[in-house]
């Protein structure tokens, strides 16, 4: 996955020319910036690579998806739906509102099961928020119908999965608003960084004065633009942006590897009746930026682990066992650790948590191991690899 590995003088020509005219700043400096503008570029950029309308730049993905549904109008008390199996950034950008998580099971999709779904709605549901891990995504027509259904937004986690389309369609673009990542691991990297990605004109005008303290960015004066709303600073640097806009124009390369080292591993796995690989709905296609696969139960897949480990197979996890990305070791979550008070309507919303238990994701979790796809692999190193996976998967079954 990571875009860092590939790092040329693309990237190079890009952070400099930002350097040379000393214009860190996205907006504003129209005299001083030899007509350099990063972030604006790899907007324009970003909207062609997701045939979108609109985008705005945001400083990481966690900013992305909070931007995401304060611009929705999503705030204090509301609840949004979300997998038990994403990144803690998803909980976090709800909270930052004052809006309440609601976790639900994943399929084996490893993404929302819509059946869940539908059965966490109610009177206060205002958003579904499914997070496209690892790069493939949940049955996304059954989960915009319930969105239709109950008149809900859907706002799209694609974090982890640019290049992944859903029926002819980036993802990102399926739901009202997408976010993507663009920190130092994801696919395409500024450092830090995110965006928002959206169709829908008046979201994008809400994104752009939200995230700069609710500039309306009218004029060329910064000091005499008005404030229609609140805003906060979410903003991406010109350095970051700089970094971002020499990725993007190698997005396709990069795309290109991932698949034909995701091919590598597959295949060299395919055959092993007791491996199965993640469920892809119909009409997706992935961005290969992770393989995953189920084996027959957790200590299968534990010893799977301990062989990789002992045989040098690094970047495979095993999700269950993981502090980051599953909900059985979000302690602080569960017991609502907050250096500051939350919201009695918050505590309230979260306390199912003391009490709700997620068999049906547990069930798929303790039996996945998900392993990042490099991009600078060779061929040769990819096959190496994958043919010592068998090994290890072979001997421990
Ligand atoms: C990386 C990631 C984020 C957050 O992105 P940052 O840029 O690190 O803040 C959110 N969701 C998912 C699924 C991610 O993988």
């Amino acid at each position: 996955m990571p875009g860092f590995e590939l790092f040329s003088d693309a990237e190079r020509k890009e952070v400099h020319d930002v350097l040379d005219s000393g214009v860190l700043m996205r907006y504003g400096f129209d005299g001083m910036r030899n007509g350099h503008w990063k972030a604006k570029e790899l907007e324009r950029a970003l909207e062609a690579q997701f045939d979108v309308k609109h985008t705005q730049l945001v400083s990481s993905g966690t900013a992305a998806v909070s931007v995401a549904l304060a611009i929705t109008g999503i705030g204090a008390g509301d609840e949004v739906i979300m997998p038990t199996f994403t990144f803690v950034a998803s909980f976090e950008a709800i909270m930052m509102l004052g809006a309440i998580p609601v976790l639900v099971d994943i399929d084996d999709t490893l993404t929302l099961d819509p059946e869940a779904v539908r059965n966490a709605i109610t009177p206060k549901t205002k958003a579904i928020m499914p997070v496209h891990m690892c790069g493939s995504m949940a049955n996304l027509d059954a989960i915009k119908s319930i969105c239709d259904e109950h008149n809900l937004i859907l706002v799209e986690d694609a974090c982890q999965a640019i290049g992944g389309t859903y029926k002819g369609k980036a993802l990102g673009t399926i739901g009202d608003v997408g976010c993507f990542s663009f920190d130092f691991v994801k696919t395409m990297t500024c450092g830090e960084g995110g965006a928002i990605i959206t169709n829908n004109s008046k979201y994008s005008l809400n994104a752009d004065h939200y995230s700069d303290h609710g500039h309306d960015h009218v004029g060329s004066d910064r000091g005499a633009e008005t404030h229609p709303f609140l805003g906060y600073n979410f903003r991406i640097s010109e350095l970051n942006a700089a970094v971002g806009l020499a990725q993007v124009r190698r997005l396709p390369e990069f795309l290109n590897i991932q698949k034909k080292h995701y091919n590598i591993l597959r295949e060299a796995l395919a055959d092993i009746p007791e491996v199965t690989f993640r469920t892809v709905p119909e009409g997706g296609v992935e961005s290969c930026a992770f393989l995953n696969f189920f084996l027959p139960e957790l200590g299968v897949a534990q010893k799977v682990m301990a062989g990789f480990k002992a045989n040098g197979i690094d970047v495979c996890f095993h999700y269950y066992d993981n502090n980051w990305h599953y909900i059985r070791k979000w302690e602080h979550l569960k017991n609502l650790k907050s250096l500051y008070p939350i919201s009695a309507e918050v505590k309230e919303g979260m306390k199912y948590l003391d009490t709700k238990t997620y068999e049906q994701s547990d069930h798929y979790i303790a039996r996945n191991i998900s392993c990042l796809i490099k991009m600078s692999w060779t061929a040769e190193e990819a096959k190496a690899r994958a043919s010592k996976m068998r090994e290890v998967i072979l001997a421990s079954l």
